[in-house]
């Protein structure tokens, strides 16, 4: 079968799905094909764009790791085994499970990060931050985790109880910023620490070389690799990562990126963390807000293309903010040329 005919044959599938009154009559599905077919179109085109383009040095296939949050109920706990399950097959470097704001979520996310490892052999690095907390509260869970084989960690300052919005004061007898507890992390052995980036730049930074010169304290302090906050503009990215370069900072900078399909939440959270939603991507789901679906074709497809972006730019990992969610996440990846892995029989 050519191409042609199997993304059709593809279209046609989806069609029927999405408007089952379309049954097997073809004419209807076609209709239907007509209806969708920018989005089909665009999603498949990039998909075979790459599978033709696997040879190209400039197209090489990237690794990737892939962020969760702790679930509060057991049927969240359901979904993130789910999700976690599905992209595992696609050998992420690592996980990491994120931190409620104020370490509110300390359990949770200690079991998440357990079972994470445990049942599904992943090797996560948990986030850990140090806002409101004394040095050895932050200090005796760094040691669970060493003492459960977990050798990364994504160290950050984090928000207070009320936000980023809200004021933050540095505990008395804690870490005060990253850096610091970068710095009183280094000396535990077998450590590897993710730090944040902002593009941006942090929504209460005096400066942006002043943002600059915290990431250069974070690596000079020990850490291995920084991870940024989600951007929407690669140029934001390119720009901050040379800037970073002049400053001296030669660790990895890695590009988190969110798959925009939550677009109402994206615009609320973008604000709150000073990330930009340009108007050209918030407009392409006006009038879909109720349709899921479509949200997310649109949202992966421009999650694909903001990638081959930035490979071509010569990046070489990705960290994908999941919400717990598979399918678009494993769409990136599987556009970008990540396959599942095959256990091959004895
Ligand atoms: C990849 C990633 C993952 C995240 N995961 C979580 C999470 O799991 N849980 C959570 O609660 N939040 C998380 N956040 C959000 C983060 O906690 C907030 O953005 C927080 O406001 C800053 O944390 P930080 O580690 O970036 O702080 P820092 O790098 O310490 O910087 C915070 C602010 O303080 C300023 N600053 C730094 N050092 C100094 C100094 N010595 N003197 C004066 N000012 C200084 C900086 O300019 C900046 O404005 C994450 C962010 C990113 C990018």
């Amino acid at each position: 079968m050519d191409a042609l005919s199997f993304h059709f044959l593809l279209a046609l599938t989806i069609c029927r799905e999405k408007e089952p009154s379309s049954g097997v009559d073809i004419s209807v599905a076609k209709i239907s094909f007509d209806k969708y077919k920018d989005i089909f179109i665009c999603l498949f085109y990039d998909v075979n764009k790459r599978t033709l383009s696997q040879g190209d040095a400039d197209m090489s296939v990237p690794s990737v790791s892939f962020e969760f949050f702790p679930p509060k109920t057991e049927e969240g706990n359901r979904t993130l085994f789910e999700t976690a399950s599905r992209l595992s097959s696609l050998s992420p470097e690592f996980v990491s499970v994120t931190y409620g704001a104020g370490g509110s979520t300390r359990e949770p996310t200690a079991k998440a990060v357990s079972e994470l490892k445990e049942k599904l052999g992943f090797d996560v690095a948990p986030h850990l931050t140090c806002v409101d907390a004394s040095k050895e509260e932050t200090l005796e869970i760094v040691r669970d985790y060493l003492n459960q084989g977990i050798t990364k960690l994504v160290t950050l300052r984090g928000d207070p109880r009320d936000g980023v919005e809200g004021v933050y004061t540095p505990p008395a007898d804690g870490f005060a910023y990253a850096s610091d507890l970068v710095a009183g992390l280094r000396d535990l052995e077998r450590l590897e620490l993710f730090v944040s980036a902002y593009p941006e730049v942090h929504p209460g930074t005096p400066s942006a070389t002043f943002d600059i010169e915290v990431l250069k304290r974070k690596q000079d302090n020990g850490a291995s690799a920084a991870i940024t906050q989600f951007f929407f503009n690669n140029d934001d990215f390119f720009r901050y990562r040379d800037r970073a370069a002049t400053a001296g900072v030669t660790m990895p900078i890695i590009p988190g990126i969110m798959v925009p399909e939550n677009i109402k939440g994206v615009l609320r959270f973008a604000k709150a963390c000073g990330a930009t939603v340009p108007s050209s991507l918030s407009s392409r789901f006006a009038g879909i807000e109720d349709d899921e679906e479509t949200r997310r074709l649109i949202a992966t497809h421009f999650t694909i293309q903001q990638c081959e972006q930035l490979v071509t730019a010569g990046v070489k990992h990705f960290h994908l903010y999941t919400l717990n969610r598979a399918e678009s996440a494993y769409a990136v990846c599987h556009a970008l040329g990540l396959r599942e892995q095959l256990v091959e029989a004895a």
